[in-house]
């Protein structure tokens, strides 16, 4: 019987902070207005979408009218991507990392199926793009070049301001200027956002990564930006996004991040502990395991684990049976039975990548429930091994 249950998936999404719930209280039931009506109400839920658009544009050091609300992090991600494409044209060149999340890769390879050429940049055997080669595949007829700031997976943080800042020189001798995207839907909460200080054009967020509520996200786009929406209908957040405002959702997004913005030196220094603490337990009682999480460039919370001869399915479902849960990759992914395109993009082999793991911590978490869980992987572990076949033979890889 399990007393208590430990989550450590929270790159997959997070609980929803009490302090938010109470916030997004009164646009359940008492402000149920349409922000764009006249009256009364819908004045009030105006009200609440525009102090949540400052509160956002503030802590990120955007203005005001940079901030556009989406429906998530992925729809964040298309409308830079697909928006930017529209506004040039039918076709041109845009550059990737293969490690990108899906909700960024879709829609290149979209866009690739129709007249557009993506490059997709290597990464080392971290998982971090060298912005030399970056800015090296420039061509004439690129547009834009969509780095993530962290990923998802492994943690591992990409340069971001070295990318901006050699593209900005290389963008005052080009007459067709290209923009800079980052998905930051990782980073929100958990490192400083400052969009001037980071230089780049576009920025997604996503409110469940950051105890905030499922379904809203945000989208940064820099005043002057050429871009086109990908929806069609009234004339909501600037013509960019129809579709009546999420009042609760907007009022959560803002509330969640303002939270994590005014706790992050904090949390990050919690959360680092934890990783710590799990990744020298995981490493002394365990044998053949590579950790795939870059030690000093991760986000804090974030701790990808490769164990030999076993499969991370199986790991899993046997932490689950214990009350622990973690993941074998994003979300996004869990029913493809391909091993994860991260980790094979960074040199792993199919069958270490399909034996990971990643914990994904957050504030909520502690030491002894970090304890708990080394106190029974390494017994699942054997146990595991002791079934596999590759155990068995010893498989060399
Ligand atoms: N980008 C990254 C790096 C993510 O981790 C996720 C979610 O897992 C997304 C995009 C998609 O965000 P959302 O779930 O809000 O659509």
């Amino acid at each position: 019987m399990i007393k208590k249950r430990i989550y450590l998936d929270n790159s997959a999404t997070t609980p929803i902070s009490k302090d938010v719930v109470k916030e997004m209280q009164k646009y359940f039931s008492e402000s149920y207005g349409n922000a764009s009506s006249l009256h009364y109400f819908g004045r009030q839920a105006k009200q609440a979408v525009e102090s949540s658009r400052a509160k956002i544009a503030k802590l990120i050091n955007a203005e005001i009218d940079e901030i556009i609300f989406t429906s998530c992090g992925t729809e964040s991600n298309n409308l830079a991507i697909l928006g930017v494409a529209k506004a040039y044209g039918d076709y041109g060149h845009i550059i990737t990392s293969p490690i990108e999340h899906y909700s960024v890769l879709s829609p290149c390879n979209y866009l690739k199926n129709r007249n557009y050429q993506i490059t997709y940049i290597d990464v080392n055997q971290s998982g971090i793009v060298s912005p030399t080669d970056l800015i090296n595949s420039l061509q004439e007829n690129t547009i834009l070049i969509s780095i993530m700031h962290a990923n998802n997976e492994i943690g591992v943080i990409q340069p971001i301001e070295d990318i901006a800042s050699k593209l900005y020189k290389i963008n005052q001798t080009r007459k067709q200027k290209v923009y800079l995207h980052t998905d930051a839907i990782q980073t929100a909460g958990k490192l400083n956002i400052n969009v001037k200080n980071l230089g780049i054009d576009l920025l997604s967020i996503s409110a469940h990564k950051l105890h905030g509520p499922k379904g809203i996200g945000a989208l940064y786009v820099k005043r002057g930006i050429k871009i086109f929406p990908i929806l069609f209908g009234g004339h909501h957040e600037k013509n960019l996004r129809p579709g009546t405002e999420n009042v609760l959702g907007i009022v959560g997004l803002s509330k969640s991040y303002e939270i994590a913005y005014n706790s992050l030196k904090d949390h990050y220094s919690h959360v680092l502990n934890l990783k710590r603490r799990l990744e020298e337990g995981i490493l002394n009682d365990i044998s053949d395991v590579t950790i795939n999480t870059d030690k000093t460039n991760s986000l804090p919370h974030i701790l990808n684990v490769s164990f030999k001869y076993i499969e991370g399915e199986s790991l899993l479902l046997m932490l689950d049976m214990y009350g622990i849960a973690v993941s074998t990759g994003s979300a996004c992914t869990s029913d493809s039975l391909n091993p994860s395109h991260v980790l094979t993009s960074i040199g792993l082999n199919t069958i270490a990548a399909r034996g990971s793991i990643r914990f994904s911590l957050s504030y909520q978490n502690t030491l002894k429930e970090i304890d708990y869980v080394l106190s029974v992987l390494p017994k699942i572990v054997n146990d595991l091994r002791l079934m596999s076949p590759m155990w068995k033979k010893h498989t060399v890889y």
